[in-house]
C-alpha cells in the first residue's frame, strides 16, 4: 500500500540547512493501524505530510498504492489526495461558515458528486461518528470532541484507502480522547489503514503498530498489543 525508502528531507532555514528526515524505510500495509511517536522536532508531521503529498520530499522514493510519488502537478497531486487519502488535524480544519453536513459533503463537491448523493454520503457518515443529530449546526456550536468526530466523517466520506491522523487527540481531554480512538478502532476494524501520528503513549498503547523517530531516522518500529476500547 506504502512504501517509503531512504526518503531524505531538509529545511532551508535561511543561515543553515535543518537536515530532519534522514533515511526513512517504512512499509505499510492494508489494514494497518499505525503509531508514528517521537519528541516534538523529531519530524513526525514532516513524515505524515510527505505521506499526505502536502508536501516533497528530498530524496529516496515514496509509492503509494504502487504509484511513485514523483514531481507532480498540484493537479495530479490533488487528485492523489482526493483518491487515496482522507486527513484528520489536530485543530480540526472545519470551516466555520458551514454546518458539520456542509463540512463533510465538501470534499464529495470536488469529486463531481452529485448534490443528493453528497448530502445522502455526508449524514451516513455524519451517523457513523454518531452525529446525525447535529448535521445543522455550525463547528462553533460544536465542542471539540464533536468537531473531531465531524473532521473523521469528513476524511471517511470519500472512502480513501489511508486516514492521516497528526494528533488528532492533541486539543481534547482524556474522555474526549477515548471517544474518539475507539471510533478509529472501529474504522480500522472495518478494514481502513489508519496512521496516526502522537506524542501520547496512551493513544499509541491503542494502535496496532508502534514507529519512533529519532535523530531523523526511526529508532524502533514494533507491532504491540493493542488495548482494544470497549
Ligand atoms: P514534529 O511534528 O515531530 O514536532 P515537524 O515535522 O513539525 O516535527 O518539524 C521537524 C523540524 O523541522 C522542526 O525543527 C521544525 O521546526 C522544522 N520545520 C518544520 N516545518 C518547517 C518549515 N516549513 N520550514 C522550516 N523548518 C521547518
Ligand atoms: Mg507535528
Amino acid at each position: 500500500m506504502l512504501v517509503i525508502k531512504d526518503l531524505h528531507k531538509s529545511y532551508d532555514t535561511g543561515k543553515s540547512k535543518l537536515h530532519v528526515l534522514k533515511g526513512i524505510n517504512l512499509e505499510i500495509g492494508e489494514g494497518e493501524f499505525v503509531s508514528i511517536m517521537g519528541s516534538s522536532g523529531s519530524g513526525k508531521s514532516t513524515l505524515l505530510n510527505i505521506i499526505g503529498i502536502l508536501d516533497e520530499k528530498d530524496s529516496g522514493t515514496y509509492e503509494l498504492d504502487g504509484i511513485p510519488i514523483e514531481h507532480l502537478s498540484e493537479v495530479k497531486a490533488a487528485e492523489y489526495r482526493s483518491r487515496f487519502l482522507g486527513f484528520i488535524f489536530q485543530s480540526f480544519n472545519l470551516i466555520g461558515y458551514k454546518t458539520a453536513l456542509e463540512n463533510v459533503a465538501l470534499p464529495l463537491y470536488y469529486q463531481n458528486v452529485s448534490r443528493r448523493e453528497r448530502n445522502e454520503k455526508a449524514l451516513e457518515y455524519l451517523e457513523k461518528v454518531g452525529l446525525k443529530d447535529w448535521a445543522n449546526h455550525l463547528p462553533n456550536e460544536l465542542s471539540g470532541g464533536q468537531k473531531q468526530r465531524v473532521a473523521i466523517a469528513r476524511a471517511l466520506v470519500t472512502n480513501p484507502k489511508i486516514i492521516l491522523a497528526d494528533e488528532p487527540t492533541g486539543a481534547l481531554d482524556s474522555k474526549t480522547t477515548y471517544d474518539i480512538m475507539k471510533i478509529l478502532q472501529e474504522i480500522n476494524r472495518e478494514g481502513k489503514t489508519i496512521i496516526v501520528v502522537t506524542h501520547e503513549p496512551d493513544v499509541a498503547a491503542e494502535t496496532k503498530r508502534n514507529v519512533v523517530l529519532k535523530d531523523g531516522i526511526i529508532e524502533s518500529d514494533q507491532v504491540i498489543e493493542q488495548r482494544v476500547l470497549a
